[in-house]
């Protein structure tokens, strides 16, 4: 029998490189809108607007007023693995960031039309990067960054089909922002559609207001006043592990796991251990399919974390997952042990 022909082996071209690796991180628009997000807090920014086209197929474009990026890095912003946030190993092991991988620009950039504004303070103008071409030439803005997807993957069609509709890619684009917003109070987010605002979070006052009221705040003007009405505070060490957010009460249980937030060191992750946690934690007050609400943010030395375990990053693997897991279910069971737990069934009842 004839073997199967065979070509031999070469390395892949640049491009087709960071197409296949794009395939990793650009799922939809609003992958690209969680990544700008994340570049932009990143960044310092206290203010973040999104103004999409045809939910982002068209046009996302993310601003925002944060430290800017200077001239000449510009276009080493778009190279694959090339990044400002990890030097070294160890740098990795402690990563701050919501990025290090120095992917996100690359990935986009290869299934785009992008372009990179930015300035840096200090710099007598900004810089306007077109990534397709390289043309790199001043322009007007202040201090921050502007970066530009238009019609995104219009050079791989097969990805494209997969979109749905509009409002659908809106929809999500909108809940990448929500699952900021939700860990970051103290920055305002603006979501702007087709020229419409659709949606609005100011940022709470940079002095004055305690962390505990400004996300309660937070939490209200992105998931209602329900939410906070019929919830209670958390806040729990257990060792090294500290849990604070609030958690629903029983009574504010959904038909859908819509309203189930964590967040790691700062970081929006889907992870069984703590799911698994909370709902442990509800086991005895929720029956049936009834889901509770929360919003869950886990502290933990960076290093007991790896969040290198996927290129979204959104899934993380604990060195002690016991730990996490005995942190979680006991933070969330004390606080609606509390007393004031009591007074809130009590007056929602
Ligand atoms: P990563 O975030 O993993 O470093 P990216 O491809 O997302 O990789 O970005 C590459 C680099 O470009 C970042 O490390 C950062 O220095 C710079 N950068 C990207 N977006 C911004 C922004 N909004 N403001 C300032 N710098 C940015
Ligand atoms: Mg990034």
């Amino acid at each position: 029998e004839a073997l199967p022909s065979r070509r031999p082996i070469r390395d892949l071209p640049d491009e087709l490189i960071s197409q296949i690796a794009a395939g990793e991180v650009v799922e939809r628009p609003a992958s690209v809108v969680r990544e700008l997000v994340d570049n932009a807090l990143d960044a310092g920014a206290r203010q973040v607007t999104v103004r999409l086209l045809a939910g982002g197929v068209r046009l996302i474009a993310v601003e925002d007023d944060g430290g800017g990026i200077p001239r000449d890095e510009l276009p080493v912003a778009l190279r694959r693995h090339a990044t400002s946030k990890i030097a070294d190993l160890h740098d990795l092991e402690t990563v701050a960031t919501m990025g290090f991988r120095g992917e996100a620009l690359a990935a986009i950039a290869s299934v785009s039309e992008a372009s990179i504004l930015s300035r840096p303070a200090g710099q007598e103008s900004a810089y306007l990067l077109d990534a397709r071409s390289g043309e790199l030439r001043p322009a007007a803005r202040n201090q921050g960054t502007t970066v530009e997807v238009k019609e995104l993957f219009f050079s791989t069609p097969a990805r494209r089909k997969f979109l749905k509709t509009d409002a659908t890619e809106l929809a999500h684009c909108i809940e990448a922002v929500r699952r900021h917003a939700l860990a970051r109070p103290d920055v305002g987010f603006a979501i702007w559609h087709e020229g419409k605002l659709v949606e609005q979070w100011r940022a709470a006052a940079a002095d004055g207001t305690d962390a505990e009221a400004a996300l309660a705040r937070r939490l209200s003007d992105v998931l209602g006043d329900g939410f906070v009405e019929k919830s209670v505070t958390v806040d729990h060490w257990s060792g090294a592990v500290h849990v604070t957010g609030r958690a629903g009460i029983p009574d504010a249980a959904r038909s859908r796991p819509d309203h189930q937030f964590c967040y790691v060191n700062g970081r929006f992750v889907r992870d069984k251990v703590l799911t698994h946690a909370a709902r442990a934690a509800y086991e005895d007050v929720l029956h049936g399919n009834r889901q509770p609400v929360y919003a869950l943010y886990v502290e933990i030395d960076p290093a007991r974390v790896d969040v290198n375990v996927h290129p979204t990053k959104i899934e993380v693997r604990f060195r002690d997952s016991r730990e996490v897991h005995q942190a979680v279910r006991h933070a969330i069971e004390n606080a609606l042990a509390a007393p004031r737990a009591a007074a809130v069934v009590e007056a929602a009842a």
